[in-house]
């Protein structure tokens, strides 16, 4: 009875092109409305598209960089968009002024002579049974050929006073790849094209594989499509590409989004799942004297986050099934305490730790960190980079091996095949996001005896919650937001030009002072040679006006490494005043007594990068300043700087820069591996991915495992989508 009770899914409704021309039967409409007679055959989908009419191999390499190369990729390749276009009318019923489109017959066409060279007029009278008129092209003299009498088409445009002012058309005598009125009535789908590949064309071929989606898998279980009155994949497809109206289409998308937000949310479990089962960690004994002594010597007391995290990491490191939490905080809100506790409990149970950096750079940085904050407890820090000299690895990998040092840091280097660890038991990966999947598995197989670490990633670029429980959804997560106390705030100012000269002057009066400052060129697209050249022109202009009383150094992602260092090592000595640089001094900058950054093109930003360049100020004693020259051309643009000028909180800026911004626009989204959705759309389709989430944890508990036999198709379609190959190939 159970199944009288659910309701039934509504079908979809499916715009069908009418059989415009003398009443012939569509292929596709006949296709499209037979019922499936066989069993789905999904392998018919792995057919390449060059099967397809006009898909030569030409069109099928534009394709291919599309992301199209079979038939299941074109099915999935949904329109961002869709043209309402009415049915035709009569020539009879056209009104001047008002668009539609027309079904005619062409009597005689002919080019008409113009005096400017690059206008083209091409006129041709056409009738229909209601009537005649003129019907006019500008600029489309090749058709005169294909306009002979007894032609016939569909005509889109507007009726004007000299005639029929025409912007689409489209032959019924086509040749056989769609239906007529494919592009002129009804909904038009359009899909994301390219120069080579136009919209039409993909029309087209959506068309053919329409009947084909059929075979489309169907990874949704049944009972879950009922209770949530769900089409099923076939028809959300089909009427995604060819919907009856606009509320069709949204709800074909939404179905498709949910799919998609479903599969990649139990790629994720099934991940954290198959570390999980079986993985055993090392349960470790509650903290001890020597970690109590060492927090004691802090000289400071922990904030509210930092206890919770501390509480958090006891409880994950007291079991045995493997720690993978994230660490989340800005730069200065205290992480390193947290990771340097989470070692050290390792040491205190008689194993070892490593913490694991993705640079040279940011290794030897924590290494001097590690240093100064151990001194008390009496640990020794080792540090291992491809830097370090052969004969000094080949001691150190021997000593590892047997259980000395307790503690190193380093790069990848110490995840190379040829470290043994005698009994790794924490590991902490920095800037976890440039770490890929297989560089997390080599890390896990450190573990003495198939053991795995307890690891603890961290992340010094705050996201919002929605998105990390996508991008992470395989990690537990734990965010510091609260700054360390006596932190001061960084006055923000936005500025517009009319006040340059008073920014000038302020930063004169700091710099008269003892201190320092940054000026951040603006963000060039896509090539750092411009961006370098840029940064070059603005050193040598403000060396020779506003700041030339000054010592200007100059930084660029073009420099080599010895150039950088070098004025790196000249603003940090102080030999330097102002600092001129494109955005590289986001990272590995530490100056205490630098007090103003100034942003030149700020509305060029994104907030979160607004923000991480902030934070290379406010590091010392002294109050400091922020300007952002910036020009909001855009209301978005004006409400992002606002944001920026009252919000500190980089958390909350993230939500801001998310919800103004849309997901894929973020800076870092695609590096935290967050694929690239094509139904789904975030911080839109939120409510989907929670409910996705919900449903994929019940399913899970329901049969025990996502894999388990009566569970269905999910978790092959997830791995062919999102598996782990998959989702490292698109953080790349
Ligand atoms: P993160 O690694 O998150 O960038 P750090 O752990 O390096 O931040 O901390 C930044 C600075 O703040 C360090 O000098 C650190 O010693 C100090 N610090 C950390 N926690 C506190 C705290 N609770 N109170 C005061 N200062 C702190
Ligand atoms: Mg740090």
């Amino acid at each position: 009875m159970e199944a009288a009770l659910e309701p039934t899914p509504d079908p979809p409704r499916v715009y069908v092109p009418r059989a415009l021309a003398g009443g012939e039967v569509l292929e596709g409409e006949r296709l499209l409305a037979a019922p499936l007679k066989s069993n789905p055959r999904p392998s018919v989908l792995d057919a390449p598209i060059t099967k397809l009419r006009g898909a030569g191999p030409k069109l099928a390499a534009a394709a291919a960089e599309l992301g199209i190369s079979d038939l299941g990729d074109l099915l999935r390749h949904l329109p961002h968009a869709y043209r309402d276009r009415a049915e035709p009318i009569g020539l009879g019923d056209l009104k001047l002024g008002e668009e539609a489109t027309v079904q005619v017959e062409v009597a005689g066409a002919k080019l008409r002579p113009t005096r400017r060279r690059r206008l083209t007029i091409l006129e041709a009278d056409v009738f229909d049974a209601s009537g005649k008129v003129k019907a006019v092209w500008f600029n489309r003299a090749w058709l005169a050929d294909r306009l002979q009498p007894g032609a016939r088409l569909l005509i889109r445009g507007k009726l004007e006073k000299r005639g029929f002012n025409v912007a689409e058309h489209e032959f019924l005598e086509a040749p056989a790849r769609a239906p007529a009125g494919l592009h002129t009535t009804g909904i038009v789908p359009v899909h994301p094209a390219s120069e080579r590949l136009r919209p039409q064309r993909i029309r087209e071929w959506a068309w053919q594989a329409m009947p084909l989606a059929r075979h489309a898998v169907e990874p949704l279980p049944g009972r879950l499509r009922r209770e949530l009155r769900m089409a099923d994949a076939a028809d959300a497809l089909v009427a995604s590409h060819f919907p009856a109206d606009e509320h069709a289409a949204e709800a074909a998308r939404e179905r498709l989004a949910f799919e998609e937000l479903f599969l990649y949310q139990a790629a994720l479990v099934t991940r954290r799942g198959r570390r999980a089962k079986g993985a055993r960690g090392i349960a470790l004994p509650e903290a001890g004297a020597r970690v109590a002594a060492w927090l004691g010597s802090l000289p400071f007391a922990l904030t509210g986050d930092q206890r919770r995290a501390l509480e958090e990491v006891d409880r994950d490191l007291g079991l045995a099934q493997p720690m993978q939490r994230l660490l989340m905080g800005e730069v200065g809100s205290g992480k390193t305490v947290v990771a340097l506790y989470t070692m050290l409990r390792a040491l205190e149970a008689g194993h070892q730790a490593a913490l694991m950096a993705p640079t040279e750079t940011l290794a030897e940085q924590h290494f001097r960190t590690l240093e100064t904050l151990l001194a008390e407890a009496g640990a020794p820090v080792t540090l291992l980079t491809s830097a370090t000299l052969p004969a000094r690895r080949r001691e150190l990998l021997e000593s590892l091996a047997a259980g000395q040092p307790e503690l190193v840091v380093g790069t990848h280097a110490l995840i190379e095949e040829t470290v043994t660890f005698s009994s790794l038991a924490v590991a902490v990966v920095d800037e976890q996001h440039r770490f890929g999947v297989r560089q997390r598995a080599a890390l896990d197989a450190k573990g003495p005896g198939g053991r795995l670490p307890h690891v603890l990633h961290l992340t010094a670029t705050p996201i919002p919650r929605t998105l990390s429980l996508t991008a992470y959804g395989d990690l537990d997560t734990t965010a510091l937001r609260e700054l360390p106390e006596g932190r001061r705030p960084i006055r923000t100012r936005v500025v517009g030009e009319d006040r340059r000269a008073e920014a000038y002057e302020f930063i004169r009066e700091r710099l008269r002072e003892g201190r320092q400052a940054y000026v951040v060129c603006p963000l060039v697209s896509d090539s750092e040679a411009i961006e370098a050249r840029a940064a070059e022109a603005e050193a040598r202009r403000l060396s020779n006006t506003e700041l030339r009383d000054f010592r200007v150094a100059l930084l660029h992602g073009q420099m080599s490494s010895d150039e950088k260092a070098r004025a790196m090592g000249a603003f940090s000595s102080g030999d330097a005043d102002v600092l001129v640089a494109t955005t590289v001094v986001e990272v590995g900058i530490d100056v205490s007594n630098a007090t103003v950054m100034l942003v030149e093109g700020a509305e060029r930003f994104g907030l979160s990068q607004l923000h991480q360049l902030r934070g290379r100020v406010g590091r010392g004693e002294h109050e400091s300043f922020c300007i952002l020259f910036g020009d909001p051309e855009s209301a978005a643009a004006k409400a992002r700087l606002d944001a920026i000028a009252t919000e500190r909180d980089g958390f909350a800026l993230a939500e801001v820069d998310l919800s103004i911004r849309g997901e894929g626009e973020i800076l870092g989204t695609r590096q935290h591996g967050l694929p690239r959705f094509r139904a789904a759309s975030l911080p839109e389709d939120t409510g989907l991915l929670l409910e996705a989430r919900r449903r994929v944890l019940e399913l899970r508990d329901r049969f025990g495992s996502l894999e388990a036999p009566g569970v269905g198709p999910l978790m092959d379609e997830a791995r062919r989508r999102f598996g782990d190959e998959r989702v490292e190939q698109l953080a790349a």
